[in-house]
This record gives C-alpha cells, sequence and structure tokens, in this order.
C-alpha cells in the first residue's frame, strides 16, 4: 500500500492549490504541505528529471511521472536522489526545508502539464486524493490499492480481457514506444478510462494483470 502524497503520518495542509496572492501568476501553482516528518516520498513511479536551485523555489527535485507530468517538489532543505533516479512511491527523495523564497518549513508540491511551464498545472489536492483545503490530514486515510496506481485515488481498477492480439505502449498513442505485445485472453486493470484519444482511438492507462506491467492500450481491444 502507498498514497500518492509526498509524506507519511500526520501532515497539514498550509497553503491551498489555486489560492490567489501575490505569487508571480497570481495564484498558488501548488500546495503547501507541513508532516510531522520532514521526509519527503515519490509520489509516483517516474523518473527524476531535475535537480536544482530556483530564488523562489529553493532546492527542488523535478519527478516525470507516467502521464508525461512532472511533480516538483520545493524549499527542499537536502536532496537525496539523483538525477535519472528511477523511483517509486516509497522512495525517499529529499528533506523537507525552508529554503528559496519561503518563510518557514513546508513542502511546496507542485503538478506541471507535460509543458513543464509555470502556471500550466494540475491541481495537486486531486492527484493525492485529499481535500484542496487548509487542515489536518493523516496518510494512512488515503492509501491506493496495489492492483491500480491510478492516480484518482477513488478508482479501483476494473479488470478486463483482451480479444485481439494488442501492444501494450508506453504512452498513449501509437507513436509511443511498443512495451509488448499481448494475446486474446491476456486479463489487465483499467487504470484510468479514456486518458487520451490519439491516431483516431481511444486510449487506456492499463495494467497486465501477471505481469504488473503498466502502459496504454486502445480501449477496444478488450472486453
Ligand atoms: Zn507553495
Amino acid at each position: 500500500m502507498a498514497t500518492n502524497i509526498p509524506l507519511t503520518g500526520n501532515f497539514r495542509v498550509t497553503c491551498e492549490y489555486k489560492r490567489k496572492g501575490s505569487w508571480a501568476c497570481g495564484w498558488h501553482t501548488g500546495i503547501d504541505l507541513v508532516g510531522d516528518s520532514d521526509t519527503i516520498y515519490g509520489t509516483c513511479d517516474g523518473t527524476v528529471t531535475k535537480i536544482g536551485w530556483d530564488n523562489s523555489y529553493g532546492n527542488y527535485i523535478t519527478v516525470k511521472a507516467p502521464d508525461g507530468k512532472y511533480h516538483w517538489f520545493c524549499h527542499l532543505s537536502k536532496v537525496t536522489c539523483s538525477e535519472g533516479d528511477k523511483i517509486s512511491r516509497t522512495t525517499k527523495i529529499g528533506v523537507m526545508g525552508s529554503t528559496g523564497n519561503s518563510t518557514g518549513k513546508h513542502l511546496h508540491f507542485e503538478i506541471r502539464n507535460s509543458s513543464n511551464k509555470y502556471a500550466d498545472n494540475s491541481d495537486p489536492a486531486a492527484y493525492m486524493g485529499i481535500p484542496n483545503k487548509v487542515g489536518s490530514y493523516n496518510t494512512s486515510n488515503y492509501q491506493i490499492g496495489n492492483t491500480t496506481t491510478s492516480s484518482n485515488s477513488s478508482y479501483a481498477g476494473e479488470l478486463k480481457t483482451l480479444n485481439h492480439n494488442t501492444n501494450l505502449r508506453k504512452g498513449p498513442s501509437t507513436d509511443d514506444d511498443i512495451i509488448a505485445l499481448y494475446i486474446p485472453g491476456t486479463t489487465l486493470y483499467v487504470l484510468q478510462a479514456g486518458v487520451e484519444k490519439a491516431n483516431g482511438y481511444t486510449w487506456d492507462k492499463v495494467r497486465i494483470r501477471v505481469t504488473g506491467d503498466e502502459g496504454y492500450m486502445i480501449n477496444q481491444n478488450y472486453k
């Protein structure tokens, strides 16, 4: 079991995503979290794309998630991973701090869309499955199941069976690399239905039941 939350145990939301304020783009692009524990965990099965310094963000880490979005972990006192590392939700990647433009120890957790540009964001509270609301929470209430790594914690992967020879692909398009070819009768979990329309098809994020391989498939190839 794991969560999509970068902390464990008790934590507080001290500033919501998109609360209006004096930020450069006029609103708060991430969510501010303070934990009983300072250890920061990976929030997805992803790759560390950058470790850097910024006058606003302080010491930060960016991780590319399987859905192509970028998870930003900011104001860290310490980074305990390296660029290129493959991480999971249980990988310890850094330590909470107050570096950069920060008035106290906290984690600014931000999710940028695939452009990875400032102010092109997704709601990090929705990703974590918690309310986007200042308050106290405990990660044990937001566990995600072993049968799904869906970004939507309330979604229980639906079991389906292939009825065609079907490629599992790294991304939701026939242009993306093939992970493996699967044959009729293979069972899989649909982790997230209809994540993208590309090449004339609707694509689902799936996990092969037996191998655990995750990727994308065309939604009309199973029953
Ligand atoms: Zn913040």
